[in-house]
């Protein structure tokens, strides 16, 4: 009989899918196959049994040349740049668990760090919309059980999160919404044709940056009033149309992504967006939601806020914590030579931060900690390989929707491999140490 792990979870996006079946070799040793994950979801786990996988830590001389030390050397390391900077920036905890996020944030506390995630990038603007006004949301089960009618504002789970569609917002069958997707009207507001809009019943195609201005208009047109003849590019009878569809459905759940975060407005269009569910609520039962991309993001702002208050962005350098996106985020740091140590953990700036960031951390003291080979790692001092979160190490992770899901453990990391919770508690031993205390 076939070696089957059953309900995993997928900790890639943060859809967080928790029905994988993962088919093990005899000995439990190997993955053989994975059942129910999209592409990149199997290609987490298949990719994680490669060959060719760096399983200790290496050190880069000036010349490019890689060492490989002990992980109590690693440790060593990464304490002593932590220590000896005035202010070193801890970026990135969206990829891990929020028990290594926790220990993380005790030594950005001991060494008085910068500790920004990935929603610098992403989903910043929409924390500080949900700061400003608050958000009327829910959960996606509560979404398919409910919504037929579905906006997706700048973004494109056909790719982004692959299985979104099928699990929880388009396709499935809900208590309230039994035919499926035949229950279901679906509106995709993208500038581009993308695969998502060639699934939706209206494809609004605005122009680049004019999220604000349509926005506005679809708060005009719930009201009946009058709009000039385009906003945004679109004509005003398929915005009224669109409207209309909306106010007609008895739940409206609006998903929004980085198309919309960061163009134009940023923050603002997601404090209208939030205005537009609210007025959406005078007329039926409406909701929105943003789509979380790396699995942990929501996490790692729960965590910290949590700890510290604040979601992103928070400057412990003062033995308080302080928060201001626009001082204390990532790349104003980098770009303005604030920071003096780099480390990195559980994301990829190296691929995702301008050129002129990266090329700050790469002049740098600075520590990559990831299970795989990165831009990232690619230009820091040390890389520390970590078991994957989810394949090797079980850990708690926050949904796109914010409820807290417990990954598993399928197989055994490689032998002597240390989690990157069990590293940084190391580090945090070498930081006690050096400060004494
Ligand atoms: S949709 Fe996201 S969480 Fe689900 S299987 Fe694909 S990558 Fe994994």
């Amino acid at each position: 009989m076939a070696n089957i792990v059953s309900d995993v979870i997928c900790t890639f996006c943060g859809t967080l899918c928790d029905d994988l079946e993962i088919e093990l070799s005899d000995d439990g040793r190997k993955i053989k196959e994975v059942y129910h994950a999209c592409a990149i979801g199997a290609e987490k786990f298949l990719h994680s049994q490669a060959e060719d996988r760096i399983t200790r830590p290496r050190m880069q001389d000036d010349d490019g040349n890689w060492t490989e030390v002990s992980y109590e050397e690693a440790a060593k390391y990464t304490a002593k740049i932590l220590c000896d900077a005035k202010k070193p920036l801890m970026y990135g905890w969206s990829s891990t668990s929020c028990e290594a996020q926790s220990v993380g944030h005790e030594i950005a506390e001991a060494v008085g760090g910068m500790v920004d995630n990935t929603a610098t990038v992403c989903h910043g603007s929409s924390l500080i919309a949900v700061q400003d006004v608050g958000i009327p949301s829910c959960t996606l089960g509560e979404a398919m059980n409910r919504a037929d009618r579905v906006v997706f504002w700048g973004c494109n789970p056909a790719h982004a999160h692959p299985r979104h569609m099928s699990r929880y917002s388009v396709y499935p069958r809900g208590f309230f919404t039994g035919k499926g997707s035949k229950s279901r009207k679906v509106v995709v507001v993208d500038p581009r044709k993308t695969d998502t809009a060639s699934l939706a019943d209206a494809h609004l195609q605005l122009e680049q940056g004019r999220d604000y201005e349509l926005l506005s208009a679809f708060r005009v047109a719930f009201r009946g009033e009058k709009l000039p003849d385009f906003v945004a590019g679109i004509p005003k009878d398929q915005i009224y149309e669109a409207a209309d569809l909306l106010k007609s459905g008895r739940f409206v759940i609006i998903y929004f992504g980085m198309g919309v975060t960061q163009s134009l407005g940023k923050n603002h269009n997601i404090d209208i967006a939030i205005g537009l569910t609210r007025d959406l609520n005078d007329y039926t039962k409406a909701a929105i939601m943003p789509m979380r991309g790396h699995y942990n993001v929501t996490g790692s702002g729960e965590v910290l806020g949590w700890q510290f208050g604040f979601p992103f962005c928070v400057d412990l350098s003062r033995g308080v914590a302080r928060y201001n996106p626009g001082e204390t985020s990532s790349n104003d740091l980098l770009i303005r030579d604030e920071v003096d140590a780099v480390f990195v953990l559980g994301s990829d700036p190296g691929a995702h931060f301008p050129i002129s960031s990266v090329k700050k951390i790469a002049q740098l003291p600075s520590v990559a900690i990831d299970p795989h080979l990165t831009p990232t790692t690619a230009v820091c001092k040390l890389h520390v390989p970590v078991a994957f979160v989810g394949v090797e190490v079980g850990g708690c992770c926050y949904r796109m929707d914010n409820v807290p899901i417990e990954s598993r453990k399928v197989v055994d990391p490689p032998e002597g491999m240390l989690t990157d919770q069990e590293f940084l508690t190391m580090v945090l031993g070498e930081v006690r140490k050096n400060k004494g205390v």
